[in-house]
């Protein structure tokens, strides 16, 4: 697909989680990518592991759901409780999940899963060049150029070797919180910045006494002397410890862990989170990085995109930071795919920025409340955003751009437990049977748009293919009914279709625009939504 004198259509900087993702959903469009990661192979550590329920749907989108399961289930025992205690083995403090499906059952055909980026970052890769994807190790871009056609990369090959150059159409900046590009681009960030010099201990120590028959996916310690969080691995023979602030006895408080990362400091830090001073624990590595809550003002320049940490970073209080990249990527692949082939207006491009950019921007504000009210309210709680409940920041959240027809109100985000399939929310889960074939609703989107009408509307289905027809892209029709059985009458309230109208659904997955009753026109009405959707009004 890449055209002369191009190595892609899409080169990607970064290849660790959001990356990685990227290639995936590029591939699932059809579209290869060159992916040039400066470290020499995928995640050496954990980071994160809690993936959303929306996330696990992108995944799912794209054939990878069992896989992603697959390698969780090597590493956790799913569906365990985050609380906070003092110490490991000492009080608890709060269940903030019992378990983390917890009333997010009934929400989406997908659960929350653990599996932290050494497991998931090899079914990415593997997934990518599967789908036509080239995934460069030890290459480290170290300039990128662009004119009216394309980008220019000059990539260093780390382990000797010239420099080289690559050209794209487009570029991803999947580069991580210092992201080189967006400095280069001066695109600057806003936010609270940096409040923490934090670190994580990996360890080796049995617990198995000290959890005993609970299962915990995440531990967040509030010591009177250490604030930060504990995960363990499946054998409970390992784990690491965030510490991101200490108290000292006369209460003066610390945010510059980093400064001492010495082993006996590190050993001192374990046994006194676990609860146990005598403990044989074992340090294998210490990582510094700063707890920072901050988003970049906008997310494009030109033909260069921001997703992932580049994008925004936020401290990993909610587990939010690294799904809200790969849902960048998943909204950014379908709209590039489409551009690239020219089913797709260029304006299409800039609704990215204008989508992606306020869900980043909320979602970084809702980890930074948590971690201020869980793990230091030292930082004020004066014009903290108040919180929004997991899954509306997971999958509630709404988009409203030139792509999104008919978002008569203002509501940003919604319970997704009662989603109103308004235009730009997500579109909702439904259980319905698609040829004799129990299905998901989402299970519908993913490739193509996708026209859902309610069982009057039979007239959809022409206007559908009238407007996919002058539009030349392809429109899949299912009537509510007909084409989707639909047993407890869920799908048509559910959509907001009524007996006679019909919801829009853009390829990833989320209601481009809706009538709730029937049209007078409603190929002109379709033609229309389905213009400023692939962004050719
Ligand atoms: C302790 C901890 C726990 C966390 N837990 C969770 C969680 O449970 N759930 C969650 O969603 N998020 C969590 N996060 C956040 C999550 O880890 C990040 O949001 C995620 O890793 C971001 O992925 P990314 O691909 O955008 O950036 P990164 O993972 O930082 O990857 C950027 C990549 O770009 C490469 N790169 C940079 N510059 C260049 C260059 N010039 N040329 C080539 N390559 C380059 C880097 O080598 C790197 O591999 C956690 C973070 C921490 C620190």
């Amino acid at each position: 697909m890449a055209t002369a004198g191009e190595d892609a259509p899409v080169l990607v900087v970064g290849g660790s989680l959001v990356g990685l993702s990227t290639a995936v959903f590029l591939g699932h469009h059809g579209v290869p990518s060159l992916v040039l990661e400066r470290h020499r192979g995928t995640a050496i550590h954990p980071r994160a592991a809690l993936v959303n329920q929306r996330t696990v749907e992108t995944y799912r989108a794209v054939g990878l759901q069992e896989e992603v399961e697959e390698a969780a289930a090597r590493e956790f025992v799913q569906n365990g409780a985050i609380v906070s205690v003092e110490s490991l083995g000492g009080k608890e403090l709060d269940w903030y999940f019992r378990f983390i499906n917890e009333g997010v059952e009934t929400i989406s055909p997908t659960p929350r899963i653990f599996v932290t980026q050494i497991g998931l970052e090899p079914v990415l890769l593997r997934a990518a060049e599967r789908l036509g994807a080239h995934v460069h190790y030890a290459s480290e871009t170290v300039s990128v150029e662009q004119d009216g056609d394309g980008v220019t990369a000059v990539v260093r090959p780390r382990d000797g070797g010239s420099e080289r150059t690559v050209r794209a159409r487009y570029l991803v900046a999947a580069d991580g919180t210092h992201s080189p590009i967006r400095e280069r681009l001066g695109i600057r960030q806003l936010g609270h910045g940096s409040f923490s010099d934090s670190i994580t201990i990996y360890f080796r120590a049995d617990v198995r006494r000290l959890m005993g028959d609970r299962n915990l996916s995440v531990v967040y310690v509030f010591g009177p002397r250490l604030q930060g969080f504990f995960r363990f691995s499946i054998d409970l023979q390992a784990g690491f410890l965030v510490v991101n602030s200490t108290t000292d006895a006369d209460g003066t408080r610390s945010v510059r862990i980093g400064e001492d990362m010495s082993e006996s400091t590190c050993v001192g830090y374990v046994r006194e989170a676990l609860g146990d001073p005598d403990l044989p624990v074992e340090i294998e590595n210490v990582q510094r990085w700063s707890a920072s809550a901050e988003y970049a003002e906008r997310l494009r320049e030109g033909r260069v995109f921001l997703a992932g940490d580049s994008a925004h970073v936020m401290p990993p209080t909610g587990g939010f930071g690294g799904n809200c990249g790969v849902q960048d990527a998943y909204d950014l692949a379908w709209k590039l795919a489409y551009v690239l082939d020219g089913r797709a207006g260029e304006e299409l491009l800039a609704t990215y920025d204008v989508e992606r950019g306020p869900v980043g921007a909320f979602t970084t504000e809702q980890a930074y409340t948590r971690y201020v009210l869980r793990l230091d309210p030292s930082l004020g709680k004066e014009n903290l955003m108040p919180i929004v409940d997991e899954a509306a920041v997971e999958i509630g959240y709404r988009y409203r751009s030139s792509a999104v027809t008919g978002a008569a109100d203002d509501a940003m985000w919604e319970d997704p437990r009662e989603p109103s399939g308004r235009p730009g929310f997500r579109a909702p889960h439904a259980t319905v049977s698609v040829g004799g074939v129990e299905r998901s609703t989402l299970d519908l989107f993913g490739r193509n748009f996708v026209v859902l009408a309610g069982p009057d509307g039979e007239a959809w289905r022409s206007a559908a293919q009238a407007a996919a027809t002058s539009l030349g892209v392809v429109v899949d029709t299912y009537r509510i009914g007909a084409d989707v059985a639909d047993s407890t009458g869920s799908c048509e309230r559910l959509y907001g279709t009524g007996t006679g109208g019909a919801a829009l659904v853009r390829p990833d997955g989320f209601v481009a625009w809706r009538a709730s009753t029937a049209e007078p026109d409603p190929a002109s009405a379709l033609a229309d939504a389905l213009g400023a959707a692939l962004g050719r009004r």
